[in-house]
């Protein structure tokens, strides 16, 4: 995909790339006091929600219009750049009009191709550096999609921000990263930016610093961090917001490995684990071909194709082996059962 580089004029190319500010604009006050804060802290992007999608009606849903002189105080005294998220064509317009630097479209906007493509069809003729968030629900290609929309509506300056993916299972994060899909991303479309959001995946302010660390060591290129002059007063994502002066600290701390030296023994290791995979896929596609024979004789003997009992102690007897081999259970469960399902999907093929 041919892109161009989001670092605007000013701010350090190197990794990770800062976006910081409170979830929602509230106040005047708030929005200058977080933004002067940041700016001494080092941050160039000043984000603050203008519009907020709620779950529920009744909270607060953003000042929307009148926020802009506030923004337009933090780039005119501040000298920062201002980020705000858009989700349909009102708000391209009034933030193009309001001298926004750059938009971010939200994970709800995101999931929904037609207000996609309503906010590329405003794009049209602009060029305005635009982050995508990921769909909430976690599917590569949508958020993939909306990449493309935006990139035919000409806009080149893109950059991808994963936020987690919404799930009923909130035991620890408030989204789950599933990290595989932003890698997959990345693998689609290697040379679109990354930036991680770890406000909107943790949801709690102790989780912010280790998944800063995790998004750097897996290579990310920015990190849009929600923070606040009060964070426990918010308005909006109390929980999650730190104040800038913990946003210091949590930077200051982050431990960035370069990623462009590969060594003589990491190339030697790399090509291990080449091997390994393909002995595995080579052992797994062995394991099918014998489950396709088994899948002609329940055919001949008129046998159905699932057999739970002997399902579950092949389940049961491999996690315990795995569990010895030091491996997780889970992990292997989770193995198991994609295995299980492609054998059962060739037997049907067999009986059709
Ligand atoms: C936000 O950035 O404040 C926001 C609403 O995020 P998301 O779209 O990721 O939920
Ligand atoms: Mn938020």
């Amino acid at each position: 995909m041919e892109l161009q580089s989001i670092i605007l004029p000013g701010i350090d190319p190197k990794r990770p790339l800062v976006i910081s500010g409170p979830c929602s604009a509230e106040t005047e006050e708030q929005v200058i006091n977080t933004a002067k804060a940041l700016k001494e802290a080092g941050v160039k992007i000043f984000r603050a929600g203008v519009w907020k999608p709620r779950t529920k009606p009744g909270g607060f849903e953003g000042h929307g219009s009148k926020a802009f002189p506030w923004l337009k105080r933090v780039k005119e005294e501040l000298g920062m750049y201002v980020a705000v998220e858009v989700a349909n064509v009102k708000h391209v317009r009034e933030a193009l009009a309001n001298d926004v630097d750059i938009l971010w479209i939200g994970a709800r906007t995101t999931a929904n191709p037609f207000s996609v493509q309503e906010i590329a069809d405003a794009l049209e003729g602009t060029d305005i550096p635009v982050l995508i968030k990921n769909p909430i629900n976690p599917d590569v290609n949508l958020w993939i999609g909306a990449i493309e929309r935006i990139h035919q509506s000409g806009i080149r300056r893109i950059g991808a921000i994963h936020r987690g993916f919404s799930s009923a299972d909130k035991k620890i994060y408030r989204n789950l990263p599933h990290w595989h899909i932003p890698i997959e991303l990345h693998r689609q479309i290697p040379n679109l930016p990354i930036i991680c959001d770890p406000s909107h995946i943790g949801g709690r302010r102790e989780l912010i610093a280790p998944i800063c660390q995790q998004a750097m060591d897996l290579n990310f290129d920015g990190l849009i961090i929600e923070s606040h002059c009060n964070p426990d007063k918010a308005w909006s994502d109390a929980a999650q917001q730190i104040t800038p002066e913990v946003l210091t600290l949590i930077l200051d701390n982050l431990v960035i490995r370069e990623t462009n030296q590969t060594t003589e023994s990491l190339t030697a290791l790399r090509r291990q684990i080449d091997g390994l995979d393909n002995d595995l896929l080579e052992l797994l596609a062995k394991r099918m071909r014998v489950s396709q024979e088994i899948g002609t004789y329940k055919k001949e003997h008129n046998m159905p194709i699932l057999q739970a009992q002997r399902y579950d102690e092949i389940l049961k007897d491999r996690i315990a082996m795995a569990e010895k081999m030091g491996m997780s259970g889970e992990f292997m469960k989770t193995v198991l059962m994609a295995i299980h399902e492609e054998s059962v999907r060739q037997q049907m093929l067999i009986m059709k």
